[in-house]
This record gives structure tokens, C-alpha cells and sequence, in this order.
């Protein structure tokens, strides 16, 4: 499941390789891929050719790409990918959705494995795809607003890490990166969120635009070839981090033993030392 610097990644190579030019065909190749688009493959097919890519925008894991008053929203789910190849390059056996451009240049394919990502035409969508009005801004945007987001937390009984995970709150954290951020700021996944003091969240919210900051650091890799797999595998995964899937190995900072714990049916992992328990909420 690609996150947030992973999506900003594909979204810088789109602006860079699809803003500005002029869409000549879509063909949607696989119905699958445009499900949430009420009017159907031919309806999307035709709202979008002819038309002028006007940007790159994102909230969370959300793409979308205005043209005039409209947008083309992208959703990329587990495995989905928007690629710029080389017009003459053969289709790939993935391939659900190929656009072409009017200057000949390289195609844009929307390529999805396993279909859960979607494309949809988002009617008056350009400044923002009104499917998206109940997600908060993410923290890397300029409309997040810390004071608004504090005096959401405060208010509402609930565990720290459920917070970050809500998108009505705050979007674009995923499992890993809550994690991450939460051990540089030193809470516990559990802290109650009304008893957190507004400094405790405005460093919270810093570590995490750090930890997106240090991704896109590793995953900023510079478009220079036709052959951009505008995809966004940062890296940072494997190099980088310093709590997710490490348990049983010692803490970088202190060097106690990484915990997990299950947490919605996922898992969590913190160090025991570094974010002890919270006991009866008393924080
Ligand atoms: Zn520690």
C-alpha cells in the first residue's frame, strides 16, 4: 500500500511529465479501473479527451490532476501505478487505463495488478474532487491547520495512534509512518488523546512531517528518463525505520527491546522505555 512521500513522488513525476499537455485518447482497458465513475468507461473516456492537464494535486493518498473545472481523481489502492512510457512501448498485461497525448510524446498508463486502485472524473473537482470533502488536509499541505487539529484531539476520547489513522482528523498517516512518528515524539500508541497537552501534539505532528520529510529525501529521485516509473518506491522502508516490524531488536535510541502489539488488526511497535504504557490514562 504506497503512502503519503510515496504518492508526493508520484505526484512530482506528474508534474513534471503530464502537466500542460493535451489528452488525445483514453482507452480504458479494464472496466474494473473506473468503477467508482458514475457514467461509466465511454462517459470517462470522453469528459477527459481533448482536455489540458492543468496540474498535480494531492490530499493523502488522493491524486488528482485538473483539467479545466474538472479533475481526474486517482485512488492507486494496493498495487496501482500511473506510469509514463514511451508511446511505441507495448502494452503491458496490467495496463487498465492508457491516455494519450496530442504531442506524440510518452502515454500516461494507470497499470493495477489487482484492481483496488480507481480512476474516476471528479465534475468541478480541479480545486478539490468533492468525494474528498470529508478528508482532512494532510500534514504536508498548505490547508492543515495544527490549532484546528489540536482542539480536535482534545476533545475526543480516543487513543492517540486511532487519531493520527482518522482521515476526518488529520489524512495520509498509514500504519507505518504513525508508528514511526509516534517513537520520535515518545508517546505510546494509547495515550489518550484528551489528556495530551497542545505541545505534546504540535511535536507529535512535527515528527511526523519529519519522517515524510526523510522519505521523500530517499524516494526524491529525479524523472530524467522516458522510462519513469512514476510509482514512488522511496527506499525508505528498508533503510529507515527505526520502530515498524523491528520487534525483538533493540531500540535505536535507548536500545530496550522493540515491542509489538496487536492494534486493529494490524500491529503496533514501540520501545517499551522511550513510550512507556499509559496507566488508567493518568497523562
Ligand atoms: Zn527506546
Amino acid at each position: 500500500m504506497p503512502e503519503l512521500p510515496e504518492v508526493e513522488v508520484v505526484r512530482r513525476g506528474l508534474e513534471q511529465f503530464v502537466v500542460g499537455r493535451r489528452i488525445a485518447t483514453v482507452e480504458v482497458l479494464h472496466p474494473r479501473a473506473v468503477r467508482r465513475h458514475e457514467g461509466g468507461p465511454a462517459d470517462f473516456a470522453a469528459r477527459l479527451t481533448g482536455r489540458t492537464v492543468d496540474g498535480a494535486r494531492r490530499r493523502g493518498k488522493y491524486l488528482w490532476l485538473p483539467v479545466g473545472d474538472d479533475a481526474l481523481l486517482a485512488h492507486l489502492g494496493m498495487s496501482g501505478q500511473l506510469l509514463i512510457v514511451r508511446a511505441d512501448e507495448p502494452l503491458s498485461p496490467h495496463v487498465r487505463v492508457r491516455f494519450t497525448f496530442a504531442d506524440g510524446g510518452a502515454d500516461l498508463r494507470f497499470t493495477d495488478q489487482r484492481t483496488f486502485g480507481h480512476l474516476l472524473v471528479a465534475a468541478d473537482g480541479a480545486q478539490l474532487p468533492p468525494v474528498m470533502a470529508h478528508i482532512a488536509p494532510d500534514p504536508l499541505e498548505d490547508a492543515f491547520d495544527l490549532a484546528w487539529l489540536t482542539k480536535r484531539m482534545r476533545t475526543r476520547k480516543t487513543g492517540i495512534k486511532r487519531a493520527l489513522l482518522d482521515q476526518s482528523l488529520v489524512s495520509g498517516i498509514g500504519n507505518i509512518y504513525a508508528d514511526e512518528a509516534l517513537w520520535r515524539a515518545k508517546l505510546h500508541w494509547a495515550r489518550p488523546t484528551d489528556r495530551l497537552r497542545p505541545g505534546q501534539v504540535a511535536g507529535l505532528m512535527a515528527a511526523v512531517t519529519d519522517v515524510f520529510a526523510e522519505a521523500l529525501k530517499d524516494g526524491g529521485t529525479s524523472f530524467d528518463s522516458l522510462y519513469v516509473n512514476v510509482n514512488g518506491e522511496s527506499g525508505y522502508f528498508e533503510r529507515s525505520l527505526n520502530v515498524y516490524g523491528r520487534a525483538g531488536e533493540p531500540c535505536r535510541r535507548c536500545g530496550a527491546l522493540i515491542r509489538r502489539d496487536p492494534f486493529m488488526n494490524r500491529s503496533s511497535y514501540s520501545c517499551p522505555v522511550c513510550q512507556p504504557r499509559p496507566r488508567n490514562g493518568r497523562w
